[in-house]
C-alpha cells in the first residue's frame, strides 16, 4: 500500500457535497497555514505544494553570503571567512595527506579503483565496508546499537520541504528518531530543520551539498562539515556532534576532519535502498519492501538477540517516507527498542550546547521520550541571529498548534452552518 495521497494535494474525484465539505476544509487549514516565519506555523501546513512553496526566514537569508552557494558541490572555504580559515589552519596538521582524494564528487571511481590496494590501506567504506580505521587515533565508524534487538532509526537527507505528514506520524506515535540534515536543505527550510528540534529528534550533519566525500579535498570535506554545522546552528540553535558521509563514503582522511571538527561518524549495517527508487533501474518498490522484510526476518530470527543494527532510511520524497510509515508497525513488532542513534549510545548531551540533552537508553525505553531543556540562550558563538532561530525552534508549543487547530475546527464548523444554510 502506498501513501502518496498523505503527500499529495487531493484529487479533484470527489463530488457533491463532499467536495464541498473538502474543499472548506482546505481552505480552513489554508487559512491557518499562513504564518510560515515560525516554527510552528510551518508545522501545521499539510498541503505538501504550501508545504515546499520558498519563504524567506531573515535571520538565515540575512546571512545567505556567510555560507557556500547552495547545493554547489563541493563545499569551498567562503573568502574571507576568518573564523573558518582559522579553523581550517587550526587542524589541517591533523588531516592526512598522503591518502589519495578518490574519483569523482558523483561517485566515479572507475580510474580509481583499478590500482588501489586490496588491502585497502585507506579504510574506504566504499571499498569494502571497513568501519574500523587504520590511521591512528581515529574511533570505529557506529554502524549499529550495543543493545539487544534494538534499531537504531534515523533518516537521510532532510529536512524534506514536505515532511509534516511524516513527521506528525513520527510524533502521534511518540517516535524519535536521528535526523542527518544537508545543510543546503536547511538554508532551504530551516523552520523544518526546527521541527526535528523541536518534535525531540537528534539533529546530525549530513554535508552541505551531498557529494561523495572521499573525491573532496581535505578543505573541502572540512567546508562541507563545517559550514552544515554553522547553518544547524544558525537556523536550528544546536551545533551536532554527529555525522553522516552521503553513500557512507568515507576513509581515513575524511574522518580525520569529521574527528577535528568534533563530529562521531555513524554508518549502517543495512540499506533499504529506498534512496534508489525512481533512479536506479531494477530497484523497484517491492526491492526496497523486501529489505525492509529481511530486517525484520533477521530481527525474528535472532541475529540482533546480542546487539542491534541500523539501516538507511531517508526522508528523501514521498515513497522513502511513505515506506518508512508503512513499515514502522512491523518494525515495532520485531525489534524490543527503536531509538535515535545517539540514545543507543547513551549520547545524553548530543550537541555542543550543554542545555539541551537527549534522554539515556534506559530512560527512553522506560518511557521518557523527550529531551530536556531547550535550544535557546546558547553560548556558542555563530551569530547573533542564531537567538532568532533557537527561540523561533525553542518556542514551538503544543498551546500554539492546538489553539491552530480549535480556531481551524470553529472555522470549519462555522463554514458547515453556512454551507448547510446554502444547501438547505
Ligand atoms: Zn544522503
Amino acid at each position: 500500500m502506498r501513501f502518496s495521497s498523505l503527500f499529495t494535494p487531493s484529487s479533484s474525484t470527489h463530488t457533491g457535497a463532499a467536495a464541498i465539505l473538502l474543499g472548506f476544509s482546505l481552505w480552513a487549514s489554508s487559512a491557518r497555514a499562513q504564518d510560515r516565519t515560525t516554527e510552528a506555523g510551518e508545522a501545521a501546513i499539510t498541503d505538501p505544494n504550501q508545504e515546499c512553496t520558498p519563504y524567506t526566514y531573515t535571520p538565515v537569508a540575512s546571512l545567505a553570503s556567510s555560507f557556500p552557494a547552495n547545493w554547489v558541490q563541493p563545499a569551498v572555504i567562503v573568502p574571507n571567512d576568518t573564523e573558518a580559515l582559522n579553523k581550517w589552519n587550526s587542524i589541517k596538521s591533523s588531516i592526512p595527506t598522503n591518502i589519495s582524494v578518490k574519483g569523482t564528487v558523483k561517485g566515479d571511481f572507475s580510474n580509481f579503483t583499478p590500482t588501489y590496494p586490496t588491502s585497502d590501506p585507506d579504510c574506504w567504506w566504499t571499498y569494502d565496508k571497513c568501519d574500523t580505521p587504520k590511521l591512528a587515533g581515529l574511533s570505529p565508524d557506529v554502524i549499529n546499537i550495543p543493545e539487544p534487538l534494538s534499531l537504531g532509526y534515523g533518516f537521510d537527507d532532510g529536512p524534506n520541504c514536505s515532511h509534516n505528514t511524516f513527521y506528525d506520524f513520527l510524533s502521534t506515535n511518540k517516535q524519535k528518531a536521528t535526523m542527518y540534515y544537508i545543510g543546503s536543505n536547511i538554508q532551504n527550510w530551516p523552520l523544518e530543520g526546527q521541527r526535528a528540534l523541536a518534535d525531540g529528534h537528534e539533529i546530525c550533519v549530513h554535508t552541505w551539498s551531498h557529494p561523495y566525500l572521499t573525491a573532496v579535498q581535505s578543505e573541502s570535506v572540512f567546508a562541507e562539515l563545517w559550514y552544515t554545522m554553522k547553518m544547524i546552528k544558525l537556523a536550528i540553535g544546536v551545533t551536532p556532534t554527529c555525522m553522516r558521509p552521503p553513500y557512507g563514503d568515507i576513509d581515513d582522511r575524511v574522518r580525520a576532519v569529521a574527528k577535528a571538527l568534533g563530529l562521531r561518524v555513524i554508518v549502517w549495517q543495512s540499506d533499504s535502498f529506498d534512496w534508489e527508487v525512481g533512479s536506479t533501474p531494477g530497484v523497484t518498490p517491492a526491492t526496497v519492501d523486501a529489505n525492509y522484510q529481511s530486517l525484520i526476518n533477521a530481527a525474528k530470527n535472532g541475529t540482533y538477540a546480542t546487539s542491534g543494527t541500523i539501516m538507511l532510511t531517508h526522508e528523501l520524497n514521498n515513497f522513502t517516507m511513505s515506506e518508512a510509515i508503512k513499515w514502522y508497525p512491523a518494525l515495532k513488532a520485531a525489534f524490543t527498542a527503536i531509538v535515535p542513534v545517539g540514545v543507543g549510545y547513551n549520547i545524553t548531551q548530543p550537541y555542543l550546547e550543554t542545555n539541551y540533552s537527549l534522554p539515556s537508553f534506559s530512560q527512553y525505553v522506560g518511557g521518557q521520550l523527550t529531551a530536556t531543556g531547550s535550544a535557546s540562550a546558547s553560548s556558542a558563538s555563530v551569530s547573533s541571529d542564531a537567538q532568532g532561530g533557537s527561540k523561533a525552534g525553542a518556542a514551538m508549543g503544543m498551546p500554539t498548534a492546538s489553539n491552530g487547530l480549535i480556531v481551524s475546527i470553529v472555522t470549519v464548523a462555522a463554514l458547515l452552518g453556512g454551507v448547510a444554510r446554502v444547501l438547505a
